[in-house]
């Protein structure tokens, strides 16, 4: 048993069964043992791949993006550019890179990380010495001014509460003990008024995720963004309107059990991009379409991008660098499960690579 299933299990000995949302934060970034707090685990050696750390292309998309974005904004001369969940801080060194291409861009960015993770703070200001960048545990601690910001699988990490759909209510998923070892169940039945809007599209046996911090999140970004001006470009896995259990633990890219040995497994769930795009629109936001990871790329110009990079490399560097653009693009790898979506000040058309999202509360 891990240090953290002992403690957990102390705990509901001594006070019952816990949310699966608390059940998560603790295996994600309890202070000493949790898996963000204790580990560094992207890459080949380490439980799973992002799509920064598959190829600099990525944070040039990105980075494109957002210089355009700047650019129809009439080049704001100081701004936050913020990424939330920044992991190893690749993304935001490509980023920075890509948007020297845009004159006066990089001077006029104010690289603002939020990180929760001590040791992937470190991790990042190994790989932005020098680039002037500063932390804030929080997105409300951001400075004020015009944001442009990047959330790379930052959503899917934030913890979830599940709920079973059953005769006369909800019934919520808990982590409780069966036989000494942490084990999910069923909590009380229960009529969870914020619920009500889902009975018409569940039957009895659904299971139905919500996260309760996202909301909360996306709407601090979309007030800044109304307010100041900037953008905010989110990519995540999952889609729109959730529905089913969609929790999952990786470990050694393979795919683990969330109950065991809490805080050695990646645990993640969908994001439910309806939720980010209304939260987006009551904050006062313009609010994009969510479009496929492959087609946004694409939209961008990454296959041009591609080719370009490709000139230079031969034999297995170049068989690397044609998988890597397979694996963020094509439909049968990253492109079609990953999604992005975007906020930005409601005059201002959206950034490129989105469309305007067209039906009113899908
Ligand atoms: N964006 C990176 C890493 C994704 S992993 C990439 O694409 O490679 C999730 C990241 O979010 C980690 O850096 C993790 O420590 C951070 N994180 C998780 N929960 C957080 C929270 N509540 N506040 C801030 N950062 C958080």
């Amino acid at each position: 048993m891990t240090a953290l299933a002992g403690i957990l299990a102390a705990r509901i000995a001594a006070q019952g069964p816990i949310s699966l949302a608390d059940y998560m934060a603790d295996c994600l970034l309890h202070p000493l043992h949790g898996y963000y707090t204790t580990r560094e685990p992207f890459g080949a050696g380490g439980d799973f791949t992002t799509a920064p750390e598959i190829s600099q292309m990525f944070g040039e998309m990105l980075g494109l993006c957002l210089a355009q974005a700047w650019a129809d904004q009439g080049r704001p001369d100081l701004f936050v550019l913020a990424e939330i969940g920044p992991g190893r801080g690749t993304l935001m060194a490509d980023i920075l890179r890509t948007i020297r291409a845009a004159p006066g861009m990089r001077e006029a960015a104010r690289p603002v990380l939020v990180e929760a993770s001590p040791a992937l703070r470190a991790r990042q200001a190994e790989t932005l010495a020098g680039q002037g960048a500063c932390w804030r545990d929080t997105i409300a601690g951001l400075p004020d001014g015009p944001l442009f910001l990047v959330a790379n699988e930052f959503f899917d990490a934030l913890p979830i509460r599940q709920f079973r759909r059953v005769e006369g209510g909800w019934s919520e998923v808990q982590v409780g003990l069966a036989e000494g070892r942490l084990a999910p169940g069923l909590g009380p039945v229960t009529d969870y008024p914020a619920l009500s809007g889902r009975l018409a599209d569940t039957r009895p046996g659904d299971v139905i995720e919500c996260c309760p911090a996202a909301p909360a999140i996306a709407t601090e970004i979309a007030h800044r963004v109304a307010a100041f001006g900037g953008a905010a470009v989110i990519v995540d896995y999952g889609g729109w309107h959730s529905l089913g259990d969609t929790l999952q633990a990786v470990r050694a890219h393979a795919s683990a059990d969330p109950f065991a040995d809490p805080g050695t497994a990646d645990l993640t769930a969908h994001v439910d991009f309806e939720v980010l795009a209304n939260a987006f629109r009551a904050a006062g936001a313009g609010v994009t379409a969510m479009v496929p990871q492959g087609v946004f790329l694409e939209r961008l110009g990454i296959t041009a991008r591609a080719q370009a990079l490709a000139r230079g490399l031969s034999g297995a560097a170049l068989d690397a660098h044609v998988a890597a653009h397979r694996r963020l693009t094509h439909p049968d790898e990253m492109g079609n499960l990953f999604k992005v979506i975007a906020c930005h000040p409601p005059a201002c058309p959206p950034p490129p690579g989105f469309a305007p999202l067209s039906c009113p509360r899908a």
